[in-house]
C-alpha cells in the first residue's frame, strides 16, 4: 500500500483493541500511564493476541524481559503470527537456541569501556549507556546482557565516572547517549546529563538513540522537547524497522522533534521475515523521509543471544541496497552496515560500483545496468592543496589512524597481532652483517615524509631514528 501522508490522516487515531475501548483518552495519551500498563504475563497477552504454541513457549521461558506498551500492542494483529511489529517484541521459542558465533557481548562493548557504561570505540566519539529501561523490549536486542535488567541500571557514581572520562578526553567531540532508552529517564536526569554534556567545551554534538518514538510516541511532549532544545545541537536517531509501526502517534512525534530544530535520522535492523524485502523497505524509506526523518543505517542483525532466527545473509541486505540506491532518493537510502564481531566496530558494505580501472579510467555501472568509463586527469597534482591544508587544523587520532595512515605515507605497514614474532621465528640476534635496523626504513614514509620536500639525502645519512622503530610502536600489536 502507497501511503502519502495526507493532513486527515495525521490528525487521525491508531484504533483502540477493545480490551482497552474504556480508557479514557487522557489516560491513553499519557506515557505515565502507557509505562505502567505494559503488557508482560502470559494472561495479558493471551486476552489480546491469539498466541501459538511457539509463542508461549518463548513468553514462559523469560529469556529476556518482556515488557510492551499498550499503545505499540494496539499495533498488533492478534491473528496473524507472522505480523512484523508482532514479532519483534513477542518472544518464541527459537529464541532460546544457541547458534555457530553467537556471543553475549557480540560488539565486546565492555572491553572498550573504560569506565562502566562508557563505549570508547571510534576516535572522537563515545556511546553513553544512561539506563537499563526501555519502553518496550526487542527480541534481538544487541545490548540484552545489560538492557532489562532493572536493578542493573546506571548510577549517578556511573554518570559521574562517564562525564569525567569526557572531560579529561579532548578528542571526544560526539557523545551519543544510549541504554536502555534514554527517553525513559526523568526530565531531571535527563536534563542534568545534557546540560553537564554541553559544559563540556570540546564536546560539539550530543546524540540520543531511542526507540521511545516509536512505542511511546505520546513521551514525546512540549516538555521534553522545550528542554532538549537548550542544549543543541541534540540530534535524534529513532529506530523504525517496518512501515507498520509508522502511525499518525509517531508522525505527530517526529514532525514536533523535527520543529523542536532537531534533525532525526532512523536506524533499523535487517530482520529476517519482518522487513527482509526490497519493496517493503523502499516504503519504509518513503514513509520515514515524508515524516522528515532520514534513513541513516540499514544494520546487519548481530550475533547475540536470542538473535540467531532474526538473522538474513548478508547478501539480502546488499540485494536491498541495489533496490534503493538509483531508484530513489539518495538521501532515503540508508547504509547498509555490519557492526563486525569481536569490537570491530561498524563497516559498511554495499554493491559494487566500480568495475575496473586503470591509470587514467575507471568503468563504473549504475543501477540500470549502464557501464561506463570516467576518465580521470592525467595532470592531477595532490600536493596543490597541501597550502590549504596547512590552514586546517588536523584531528590527532592515537592508534586509529587505520588505512589513511597508509595513505598519507605515515605507515608502510598494519600488521596482524604477533606477525613481527611469527616472522623471527625464534631468531634472538641479527646476523653481523645485517644488524643494522635502517635498512627496513622505507624512504619518505612516516617523520622523514614530513621532509620530503626537505634534502631527502642528507636525511638519509642523518641517522635520524628508524622509522621502522616507530611502526613497531604503533602497530596493531
Ligand atoms: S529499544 Fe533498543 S535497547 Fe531497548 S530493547 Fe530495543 S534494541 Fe534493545
Amino acid at each position: 500500500m502507497i501511503r502519502k501522508f495526507s493532513r486527515e490522516w495525521k490528525a487521525s487515531r491508531t484504533p483502540r483493541p477493545a480490551i482497552w475501548a474504556h480508557v479514557p483518552d487522557e489516560q491513553w495519551h499519557d506515557w505515565r500511564w502507557q509505562l505502567s500498563r505494559r503488557l508482560n504475563t502470559l494472561e495479558e497477552l493471551q486476552q489480546l493476541i491469539r498466541l501459538t504454541p511457539e509463542e508461549v513457549e518463548g513468553i514462559a521461558a523469560r529469556r529476556f524481559r518482556l515488557d510492551i506498551t499498550p499503545y505499540f500492542a494496539s499495533l498488533i494483529d492478534p491473528d496473524d503470527p507472522l505480523c512484523p511489529v508482532r514479532q519483534q517484541v513477542i518472544p518464541k521459542g527459537r529464541e532460546l537456541a544457541a547458534f555457530t558465533a553467537m556471543t553475549v557481548d557480540a560488539l565486546a562493548e565492555d572491553a572498550h569501556s573504560p569506565v562502566p557504561g562508557l563505549v570508547h570505540r571510534y576516535p572522537d566519539r563515545v556511546l553513553m549507556m544512561v539506563t537499563t529501561h526501555c519502553a518496550s523490549y526487542c527480541r534481538y536486542c544487541t545490548r540484552s546482557r545489560l538492557v532489562g535488567d532493572l536493578h542493573a541500571t546506571f548510577s549517578p557514581q556511573d554518570y559521574d565516572a562517564q562525564i569525567e572520562y569526557i572531560r579529561r578526553t579532548p578528542q571526544v567531540r560526539d557523545v551519543l547517549l544510549s541504554g536502555g532508552d534514554p527517553l525513559t529517564l526523568s526530565l531531571r536526569v535527563l536534563e542534568d546529563l545534557l546540560a553537564r554534556l554541553r559544559d563540556i567545551p570540546h564536546v560539539e554534538v550530543i546524540r540520543i538513540g531511542t526507540r521511545v518514538p516509536v512505542f511511546l510516541p505520546m513521551r514525546i511532549d512540549d516538555a521534553l522537547l522545550q528542554m532538549i532544545r537548550r542544549y543543541h545541537p541534540v540530534w535524534i536517531n529513532i529506530h523504525v524497522n517496518h512501515p507498520r509501526e509508522i502511525t499518525p502517534e509517531l508522525c505527530a512525534a517526529c514532525e514536533s522533534m523535527a520543529d523542536a530544530g532537531i534533525p532525526l535520522g532512523n536506524q533499523s535492523v535487517l530482520l529476517a521475515g519482518i522487513n527482509d524485502s526490497v519493496h517493503i523497505q523502499r516504503q519504509l524509506v518513503h514513509e520515514l523521509v515524508q515524516m522528515r526523518v532520514r534513513p541513516y543505517y540499514l544494520y546487519q542483525c548481530d550475533l547475540v543471544p536470542g538473535a540467531g532466527h532474526f538473522r538474513t545473509p548478508v547478501s539480502k541486505g546488499i540485494e536491498i541496497i541495489e533496490g534503493l540506491r538509483g531508484h530513489t532518493s539518495g538521501f532515503a537510502v540508508p547504509q547498509y552496515t555490519i557492526d563486525v564481531p569481536g569490537g570491530g566496530g561498524k563497516v559498511p558494505v554495499g554493491p559494487n560500483y566500480l568495475l575496473a580501472q586503470s591509470p587514467g579510467r575507471v568503468v563504473l555501472r549504475n543501477f540500470e545496468g549502464y557501464i561506463a568509463t570516467y576518465t580521470e586527469p592525467l595532470d592531477y597534482d595532490p600536493t596543490r592543496i597541501q597550502h590549504l591544508e596547512a590552514q586546517v587544523t588536523r584531528r590527532p587520532e592515537p592508534g586509529q589512524e587505520g588505512l589513511l595512515s597508509l595513505l598519507e605515507g605515515d605507515r608502510i605497514a598494519i600488521k596482524p597481532q604477533g606477525f613481527d614474532a611469527l616472522h623471527r621465528r625464534g631468531r634472538t640476534s641479527e646476523h653481523r652483517l645485517s644488524a643494522n635496523a635502517d635498512k627496513w626504513q622505507p624512504y619518505g614514509i612516516g617523520e622523514a615524509a614530513n621532509d620530503r620536500e626537505g634534502n631527502g639525502a642528507d636525511e638519509i645519512s642523518s641517522g635520524k631514528k628508524p622509522t621502522s622503530d616507530r611502526q613497531q610502536d604503533t602497530s596493531n600489536e
